[in-house]
């Protein structure tokens, strides 16, 4: 017989134990077995009333109210019957046992979602860290940028004041340098003034013999002309353009002046006599052996490597309907076809069809540019492992690559043979500002 504390835990058991209590026949103590109603109302088994009666003789009565009846009747309740039914089934040992096993499983189930929350919770804490880490790391690090330049304009500022003070110093003691003279002058004309003043009362008296003695008079030089013109033209300059232009080449990482590496070239690109333009051509040119040379594939590097430090430069791409440019390893196989992309050793942005933009990873990514950029400019930071791309006509970011290169890199152009009936359009290095304006 089931016990109270294994009834469904969604009833309560004192309900349940009245009930059951109230569906318990006198005679047997268990649960009615057909139940039958006596005219007094009470229940009992058919067959513990009809067992209790047997024996009698006369008249029968009601085992609980000891009510006396005549004749042996009773009536079948089904209502009563139906709930025994019901009660009977509700504490069965398969209906606990399939309860109970309900219970745990939803039991389980909800430890597990909860689990499953405790550990979002936990993830979104970590999240939460990492993006207030990686802020103050980059907030530290836009300040750093904004402190050098602070520090370039500071350090500007305080060297033209001193040369200014230094050269108002210079004009005020030519001017001092006379007026003392002047005053030495007007010192010793006194003096002189005075000698002969008493000499000349003195004639009253006796008859003058000789002048007195005079000092010698000071000659003083003309007085200095002070130019306020060419005192002040140094200052009265463009002066925010003529220090941009000093901090121009104080940037770090500045626009880096690359030239072509002609070594490297593709037979079919032609490059310039100053090495920073270079054209595709449809004829392969002679040219010398070189195991640096790409032999495959229309493709140039910059002469300049790097592998550590920050560095950027800038591509005139024009509207070339087609290129590739970014870095590559220098370990690059450039004797074969090979496929652009950083597990090859190129970290590449590229253009086809005069629009289509995609980064050159495996496969390529489409990318959705508003623009065509006429210049390129390439951001590498060998310690971040990163490569950027931007569009130089506006410094949008274009794309990112942050699994970038180890070791040693070169600048890397394609200017891809276009197989269009057009005149070639060349790739140009760009040294901004032009060299000649930064001398
Ligand atoms: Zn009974
Ligand atoms: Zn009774």
């Amino acid at each position: 017989m089931a016990t109270a504390a294994a009834a469904p835990a969604h009833v309560a058991p004192s309900t349940k134990s009245s009930l059951r209590e109230d569906l318990t026949c006198a005679i047997c103590c268990d649960l009615f077995r057909e139940p039958v109603m006596l005219a007094c109302m009470h229940h009992f088994c058919k067959s513990c009333i009809s067992r209790y009666w047997r024996g009698t003789q006369g008249p029968v009565t009601c085992p609980q109210c000891r009510k006396e009846f005549t004749c042996r009747q009773f009536q079948t309740n089904y209502l009563v019957a139906a709930m025994v039914e019901k009660v009977r089934a509700t504490t069965s040992d398969t209906y606990i046992q399939n309860l109970e096993k309900q219970l745990r499983e939803t039991l389980e189930s909800h430890r597990l979602r909860r689990e499953d929350y405790i550990n979002s919770i936990r993830r979104d804490k970590d999240k939460m860290d990492t993006i207030k880490r990686l802020g103050a790391d980059l907030q530290a690090r836009v300040k750093g940028e904004f402190r050098a330049l602070h520090q370039i304009l500071h350090d500007e500022e305080m060297c033209m004041l001193e040369q200014l003070r230094r050269e108002q110093e210079e004009e005020l003691e030519k001017v001092q340098r006379h007026l003392e003279a002047v005053k030495l002058a007007v010192r010793e004309l006194e003096e002189n003034i005075k000698a002969l003043q008493q000499a000349s009362a003195a004639t009253d008296n006796i008859i003058l013999s000789e002048l007195p003695q005079l000092r010698p008079c000071v000659q003083v030089d003309n007085a200095p002309q002070f130019d306020s013109n060419g005192f002040s033209n140094k200052y009265m300059a463009p002066l925010q353009y003529i220090t941009w232009r000093k901090m121009f080449s104080c940037l770090k990482p500045g626009p880096c002046p690359l030239t072509f590496d002609v070594d490297t070239a593709h037979p079919s690109i032609r490059v310039s006599r100053d090495k920073t333009v270079a054209v595709e051509c449809d004829c392969m040119m002679s040219y010398t052996e070189h195991n640096k040379r790409f032999l495959q594939c229309v493709n140039i590097l910059a002469a300049q490597g790097f592998q550590s430090g920050r560095h950027y430069w800038e591509v005139e791409v024009g509207s070339k309907p087609k290129w590739d440019l970014g870095v590559a390893s220098e370990g690059v196989d450039r004797h074969s076809r090979i496929k652009l992309s950083p597990e090859s050793g190129y970290w590449t942005l590229r253009l086809r069809n005069r629009n289509e933009y995609s980064a050159g990873t495996q496969p390529w990514m489409r990318l959705q540019l508003g623009s065509s950029p006429q210049r390129v400019g390439v951001f590498l930071d060998c310690e971040e492992r990163r490569v950027s791309f931007y569009n130089a006509d506006d410094m949008s970011l274009l794309y990112s690559f942050t699994n970038g290169p180890r070791g040693k890199v070169f600048p890397f152009f394609s200017p891809c043979i276009s197989g269009s009936s057009q005149e070639p359009q060349p790739i140009k290095l760009l040294h901004y500002p032009p060299v000649a304006l930064s001398g």
